[in-house]
């Protein structure tokens, strides 16, 4: 029978508790078990699909065309477990569900309550998480302990461990160790606070995680050992990294923490936890000296978690690369006020998917400087709208050519509602979502980076490339270069005169792991290498040689300063 491992979080929020789920999913693997992961979030929204990236960060969709917590990417970066639209559940959808079959009458008469209906409702969704032949099934309830919208979740799962056989269920309660420098010392009372809060409603933590600056002494350990009843040596430190996200599950190996679960929950405790590739791919990280810098120009850029799982590829592919990728954060608006000065000695530009028209001039514009300057162009879905709508405008000569999505009179739609999407009324789940086949032509820069004829991509948006003027950009240079076969769709564009410059209707960030990047980063940032490798040799060679055509219409050179820069080594992106 499968067991359960329930991770839930007390005295602050973003403390990490996806990517410490993610990371002990990954070590019981490694052990040759099989996971399941899952996450119940206690929002009332049915899915966060409906939510600004700047209240909850990017959403990540599934094959299944779910759209889910960002956490689910960190489930998918360091596991194999095979996620679906089980794998997310919120208190919206929760409640939709008990409240549609109170509709259908199906309580005979009850008077529907938290306790028993929510609750049973929520282990059901426990159950439907649980993927077949799943050794362990791990359940990550969002937000913090002592929160009210998260009671019921806790209390469910109070009663879920109550259900099964003794020693089937463990409960991991990560908290955070405030370090107080004024008095130098590390501080349990919060940590113990939290767990009096979980003691409260039932729940007894077997196992502590505690996030902290600074190294846990072993009398601290013994110290919350003793206030929180939890084993001395299930009470473990999960310090800081000092270099990249991808230390933490050795870190927790260190700590013991693989055995301890094994121990607890009757697994075989005589397997070897094998991280070898995870910690020669770290090894050789940090061996890394070459860098590249990624102007990523986009609308939610002041939010790291608004593009995580780009800039989580973007690490990916620097570390195939043998490269670090520096992120340059540019806001698109503020390209539009400033121009190509914003991004001035970057190797490469990436304007990612989004919604609503601030800032799309800007993007458009930047664009427009990267192709006619030869600088490595990736554009995601957004990003290949706004280069369909560059190219139009400046190399078709179509002027005031747009998107229907923010210009309902255009003269030029080259962009434009799909046809399903016409009479929508719903906003939440009716994109064109989840993972669609795209058929790649021969002979293209596509076709090299995948080198497959059929890939399969995940999808999140209204509007598509209009056919209409498939064939004027054909003939001008700009190649279709995968259409999905079903309804023959656009999907990727791109110039072949031109070094990189590639666009994508889908979201290629979705499917890229730590160590096997996704092909189209894995190639971006392989251009950027390659245009910083050729900078370097003219910088050696002296002043007055030119490695592309920079310099080209659209870079004015002195506009403004350069905005501030962010190094993300390989695996960096700090949750
Ligand atoms: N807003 C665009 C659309 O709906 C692009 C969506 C996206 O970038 N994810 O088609």
């Amino acid at each position: 029978m499968v067991k359960h491992i329930f991770i839930t979080g007390g005295v602050v929020s973003s403390l990490g508790k996806g990517l410490t789920s993610a990371a002990i999913g990954m070590i019981l693997e490694r052990r040759g078990l099989k996971v399941s992961m899952q996450k119940l979030d206690p929002y009332i929204n049915v899915d966060p699909g409906t939510m600004s990236p700047f209240q909850h960060g990017e959403v990540y969709v599934l094959d299944d065309g779910s759209e889910t917590d960002l956490d689910l990417g960190h489930y998918e970066r360091y596991t194999h477990a095979k996620l679906s639209r089980s794998s997310n559940y919120t208190t919206g959808k929760i409640y939709s569900e008990v409240i549609a079959r109170e509709r259908r009458g199906d309580y005979l008469g009850s008077t529907v309550q938290v306790i028993p209906h929510i609750t049973d409702a929520i282990k059901d969704a426990i159950a439907a998480g649980v993927t077949p032949e799943s050794d362990v099934a791990l359940t990550e309830i969002g937000g913090t302990v002592g929160d009210i919208e998260s009671l019921p979740f806790v209390e469910a799962i109070r009663q879920f461990a109550l259900e099964r056989p003794q020693g089937d269920v463990l409960f991991v309660h990560l908290t955070l160790l405030p370090y107080l420098r004024a008095s130098g010392e590390l501080k349990t009372k919060p940590t113990q606070q939290s767990v009096g809060k979980l003691r409260e409603i039932g729940i007894q933590p077997d196992v502590l995680i505690c996030r902290t600056e600074q190294p846990m002494t072993p009398e601290m350990a013994r110290k919350i050992s003793l206030f929180c009843n939890v084993r001395p040596e299930a009470v473990i430190e999960e310090r800081d990294v000092d270099f990249s996200i991808y230390q933490v599950p050795q870190m927790l190996v260190q700590a013991g923490l693989d055995r301890i679960i094994a121990r607890h929950l009757g697994l075989p405790s005589d397997l070897e936890t094998d991280l070898g590739d995870w910690n020669r791919m770290l090894d050789s990280m940090r061996r890394t000296t070459d860098t590249v810098e990624i102007a990523v120009v986009g609308k939610y850029i002041e939010l790291h978690d608004a593009y995580k799982s780009i800039y989580e590829s973007l690490s990916h592919a620097g570390i195939k690369n043998q490269t670090r990728v520096k992120i340059r954060k540019v806001r698109a608006e503020d390209y539009q006020a400033k121009g190509a000065s914003l991004i001035e000695g970057v190797d490469g530009l990436l304007v990612p998917g989004g919604f609503g028209e601030r800032g799309v001039e800007g993007k458009i514009r930047a664009i427009q400087h990267a192709r006619e300057t030869g600088l490595p162009f990736f554009g995601i879905c957004l990003g290949m709208q706004c280069a369909t709508i560059e190219f139009a405008r400046n190399v078709l000569g179509l002027a005031g050519a747009h998107t229907a999505e923010f210009s309902g009179d255009t003269p030029h739609p080259v962009i434009h509602l799909m046809a399903d999407q016409r009479n929508l009324h719903e906003k939440g789940g009716t994109m064109r979502l989840g993972s669609f086949a795209c058929r790649i032509r021969p002979g293209t820069l596509a076709q090299r980076l995948y080198g497959a004829e059929v890939v399969h991509e995940r999808h999140r948006h209204r509007y598509e490339f209009n056919n209409a003027y498939r064939a004027a950009f054909e003939q001008a240079g700009m190649a279709i270069s995968g259409v999905n076969p079903d309804r023959d769709l656009v999907e990727i564009l791109e110039l072949a005169s031109h070094p990189f410059f590639l666009g994508v209707q889908f979201h290629p960030e979705f499917k890229s792991r730590p160590l096997a990047p996704q092909p189209i980063f894995d190639g971006f940032v392989a251009a950027a290498r390659e245009r910083a490798r050729k900078r370097a040799r003219v910088a050696a060679d002296g002043p007055g040689a030119s490695p592309t055509q920079e310099g080209g219409p659209g870079s004015a050179g002195s506009e403004s300063p350069a905005s501030p820069i962010s190094l993300v080594r390989p695996g960096a992106c700090v949750t």
